[in-house]
């Protein structure tokens, strides 16, 4: 339930009527962006029932909303969120694609990244050096190496970087370097990390789990947005379903209902959410089509001898087109490339 104040109430008004709500055993949560007047109340809400909310005279209105969810919540803040990456907004009317390779392999290899992500216009460059594996056979990452890599290789085409974290004591290798921290799938519901990553204050990109229902992603969110942390951005990159066809099933679906359900921003993964590099670019324009503010691209200089991913990796001949061919549909929906 999130209730408004009326316009003009006295400070010590407000907060004589929040310490009454906090002594009925309510949490009250103020909600950014609606000049402290709007305010979640998460617990019993039935002790209202004797207080009339709704007819007190300095409460403009009650919001009753079953949702869990309160700050990714859209009812009480219906404009946007604009999330801003080194510089580069994300949620706004500008359409965002930020790319790069699964892992950081080598310098050559995020430097010819970087080099094909810039000149075809992405504004970002990804890159995992931290690498989440299901197999602990399999290639790990380069670590805090592979960061100044990644820094290194995108600051010398002016792109800011989005790189996952595993664990929070890695957090300093992130700190002033990196443009957003990335939680992936496996960590969504790794509730140190998310608290951790909310306290830093550094932008997060949010992927949905494996499993995960959208209100269990938005609900994740609100444990980097309980921390002050504003500068959360979602992204849909597929859930596991009975079909093996493809890797992944990506769920366009959710990206329409988050758009409705938050103020976030959503970016979306179709690398991830197919699997198959054949399959991206005609993901990537749905995605559009459904109202999402980004995309999230795999691209490696050689996907044939890519460390991880590379069969749903783009070439960067491959990710030039896919750039040319979106332009299109993104002016299609009002907004720029
Ligand atoms: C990634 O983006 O490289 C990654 C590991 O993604 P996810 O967490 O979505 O699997
Ligand atoms: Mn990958």
């Amino acid at each position: 339930m999130f209730f408004v104040f009326k316009a003009g109430i006295e400070d010590a008004d407000r907060e004589r009527l929040l310490t009454e709500l906090r002594d009925q055993g309510l949490r009250t949560l103020a909600v950014s962006g609606n000049g402290a007047r709007a305010h979640a109340l998460v617990g019993a809400t039935s002790v209202l029932e004797g207080l009339d909310l709704d007819r007190h005279p300095w409460v403009e209105e009650v919001i009753r909303d079953a949702a869990p969810y309160k700050r990714a919540s859209r009812a009480l803040h219906p404009e946007d969120t604009v999330v801003k990456v080194g510089g580069v907004p994300i949620g706004g009317d500008i359409f965002i694609v930020i790319a790069g390779p699964c892992a950081v392999e080598s310098e050559a290899q995020v430097e010819a990244a970087a080099e094909a992500v810039a000149a075809a216009g992405g504004r970002g460059m990804r890159g995992g050096a931290y690498k989440p594996r299901t197999s602990p056979y399999s290639f790990q990452g380069h670590g805090a190496l592979g960061i100044e890599l990644l820094v290194a290789a995108a600051g010398r085409h002016a792109l800011p970087v989005v790189t996952e974290i595993l664990d929070v004591a890695d957090l300093p290798h992130f700190q002033n370097k990196v443009g957003a921290l990335q939680i992936g799938a496996r960590n969504m519901q790794n509730y140190a990390l998310l608290r951790e990553a909310g306290k830093s204050g550094m932008p997060v990109v949010l992927k949905r789990g494996l499993c995960a229902t959208l209100e269990e992603l938005l609900l994740a969110s609100e444990y980097i947005l309980n921390e002050g942390n504003d500068q959360v951005i979602l992204c849909e990159r597929g859930i596991r379903t009975f079909e093996t066809a493809t890797r992944n099933t990506l769920d366009l679906n959710g990206v329409a209902w988050l758009k409705h359900h938050t103020h976030l921003p959503v970016l979306v993964d179709p690398s991830h959410g197919t699997g198959l590099a054949e399959l991206v670019a005609p993901l990537a324009k749905a995605s559009v089509a459904v109202g999402a503010d980004g995309l999230l691209i795999e691209v490696h200089p050689q996907p044939a001898e890519a460390l991880s991913d590379g069969r749903q990796s783009l070439t960067p001949d491959g990710f030039a087109q896919l750039m040319r061919e979106l332009k299109p549909f993104v002016e299609a929906t009002g907004r720029r490339l």
